[in-house]
């Protein structure tokens, strides 16, 4: 055992580079196992008249070795790792950045929303179809203008494989496989061969919806639609509905919605008129049923269908399709809140 002066000289002299070097010296003069134990442990040999000398000498000793230990941390800690790094690692971190769901998807998830709270499901179906889904089952004429090369993206002709112009091919799929009653929503992306515009784009999103059961009338669709268009443009949104042709629906009819920029006084959005087209619809035409083996003496049904961009410019007052196939962040970034 070394002397208490050897012991202060070699107290004074301590370094630590490292933190096992500094550990090392705890374990020595601080813990419960410091040499300090074994220093008192000796007082009982040590002649009553030089205790009292001997322990305040162990106690200054072990002051300094407290000192000396409080200093070692804190230069330890300015040395360390930490204050060496090129930035300073105390700074709150900055927080990294959260993007936003795009609006596409924030309105199919709204319409999704709405009409799973009055009973439909989803259904979906393939991009790439063949002819009797995407044409023949739906009683499209021979001579239509979107079974021709210039209207559609045909993979292959005859037989016809096409990628899918509208979202009611789902329709088929789902009446050739389901038994009525059927209550369904059908979201999708959708191709048609378009010059790409601020009014069209050659890839865009549709959701189809339809209701097959014993008595379902006109009433029943104009009822679904309307409570639709509250629920999405707000309780004082009118509806009105046009007659219109479509192939695969009989009586047929275009769904306005009160323009819920102007109030229906006239802008330039609804063009002067009040009103906003937004979807497609109609009851389902019997040689539908038939081409899907359902009966249509026995069941009716309506379907609609409109686009999901479409919805998406109306409701933020969007003026341009593009933006939502460019990524810019600088459009995305503004539906962080929705
Ligand atoms: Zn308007």
């Amino acid at each position: 055992m070394n002397s208490i002066e050897d012991i202060k000289k070699e107290l004074l002299a301590a370094n630590c580079k490292t933190q096992e070097e500094f550990e090392a010296f705890r374990v020595k003069y601080i813990s419960r196992k410091s040499i300090f134990a074994e220093l008192f442990s000796r007082m009982m040999n040590v002649p009553d008249s030089e205790k009292k000398a001997y322990g305040q000498n162990i106690n200054e000793l072990k002051n300094l070795a407290h000192d000396k230990f409080k200093a070692l941390a804190a230069n330890l800690d300015s040395e360390s790792e930490v204050s060496k790094a090129p930035y300073d690692l105390t700074l709150p971190s900055s927080k990294g950045k959260i993007g936003s769901q795009h609006p596409i998807t924030i309105v199919r998830n709204r319409i999704i929303e709405i009409f799973e709270k009055i009973g439909f499901n989803i259904s979906h179906g393939p991009e790439i179809e063949d002819d009797w889904h995407n044409f023949t089952a739906l009683n499209f004429p021979p001579n239509h203008p979107a079974r021709e090369m210039q209207d559609t993206f045909f993979i292959k002709k005859d037989p016809d494989i096409a990628l899918r112009t509208h979202t009611s091919s789902v329709q088929i799929r789902v009446m050739e496989n389901t038994k009525p009653p059927i209550r369904t929503l059908c979201p999708g992306r959708v191709f048609r061969n378009e010059a790409i515009s601020a009014r069209a784009h050659c890839i865009f999103h549709q959701v189809e919806g339809f209701y097959v059961n014993k008595n379902v009338s006109f009433v029943d669709l104009k009822q679904t639609l309307f409570h639709f268009a509250k629920e999405m443009f707000g309780k004082d949104t009118k509806v009105r509905y046009r007659p219109s042709y479509f192939p695969f629906t009989e009586p047929s009819a275009e769904i306005d919605i009160s323009c819920n920029i102007c109030k229906g006084d006239g802008c330039n959005i609804c063009k002067y008129t009040g009103w906003l087209e937004i979807a497609g619809s109609g009851m389902i035409d019997p040689n539908v049923f038939e081409n899907c083996k359902i009966d249509p003496d026995k069941y009716t049904g309506f379907a609609f269908g409109m686009g999901i961009e479409r919805i998406a410019m109306l409701k933020w007052e969007i003026n341009d399709l593009r933006l939502f196939t460019e990524n810019d962040i600088r459009f995305l970034d503004q539906f962080k809140s929705f």
